[in-house]
């Protein structure tokens, strides 16, 4: 029987082994506190960083600054390319990857497999990560409130979770502010952002969101949260609609900026 199970075991840890959502080398039993780890110590460690938690001025918030109340911003890592699938090398057998793979394909990979790979997972650990790296400054100081960039229901259902509002959480657990997710809805279903020139995406997220109970933000500081900033027009979209709620200050948090 102790046999049986061992096999069992085997045969489960062969087809069933936790691989770097990066790199694809094993990660099982690796841990974050008492989370499983889907990236391994070593992507994490390369990942490209921006220092935006330091750096005022930044990229991020170059795109936001003529934005009425807003404050500050920050972006995790630098991402490069599009959301297409990236040719991995560690996809194809017997290939040393490490030597082949460039710290943006990583970030690509990753992306790509909390956005088309349901693997939300992913999303969370890089924003511990994140957190952990920006509770370090003041860049969290003075938010009351965390609020992820929302997808549209009939999105949500489709892709089955919102890889922001992981993000939103993980910030949340490190920081101990407190998650909303509700007050900011999303209109429409708007076509992928993805393929579209910069004036196309304004015109595609003209008016797409809309704040439900404004008051509850009366002055409230809050850190809009989306996955991958490109333009900025989703989250000056989402600005628009908090217009809404006086007095109320929004800073903006994307684990990578497109560059
Ligand atoms: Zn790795």
């Amino acid at each position: 029987m102790r046999l049986l199970q061992y096999l069992c075991d085997s045969v489960a840890s062969v087809l069933f082994v936790r691989t770097c959502a990066a790199c694809g080398c094993r990660v099982e039993g690796e841990k974050d506190g008492n989370i499983d780890r889907y990236i391994c110590c070593r992507c994490m460690a390369l990942l490209p960083r921006t220092e935006h938690f330091l750096l005022r001025n930044n990229k991020l918030e170059d795109m936001f600054y003529k934005e009425q109340a807003f404050v500050r911003a920050a972006a995790f890592l630098y991402y490069r390319g599009d959301d297409s699938l990236p040719s991995m090398p560690h996809w194809r057998r017997g290939v040393t990857f490490m030597q082949q793979l460039d710290r943006h394909t990583m970030v690509q990979a990753l992306v790509h497999r909390f956005k088309y790979m349901k693997q939300p997972e992913v999303a969370y650990e890089l924003g511990l990560k994140a957190a952990k790296e920006g509770i370090l400054t003041d860049f969290f100081d003075g938010i009351d409130v965390i609020i992820p960039v929302p997808l549209h229901p009939r999105r949500l259902r489709k892709r089955g979770y919102n890889q922001s509002e992981y993000i939103a959480k993980a910030l949340s657990e490190v920081t101990k502010v407190p998650m909303a997710t509700g007050y900011l809805v999303r209109k429409r279903d708007n076509p992928q952002q993805a393929m579209k020139s910069g004036a196309e995406r304004e015109e595609n997220v003209r008016d797409l969101f809309k704040v439900r109970y404004p008051e509850e933000l009366f002055r409230k500081h809050i850190l809009l949260v989306d996955d991958v900033v490109t333009t900025g027009s989703t989250i000056r979209a989402c600005m628009e609609a908090l217009r809404e709620c006086l007095w109320c200050s929004i800073s903006v948090f994307a684990i990578a900026i497109a560059h």
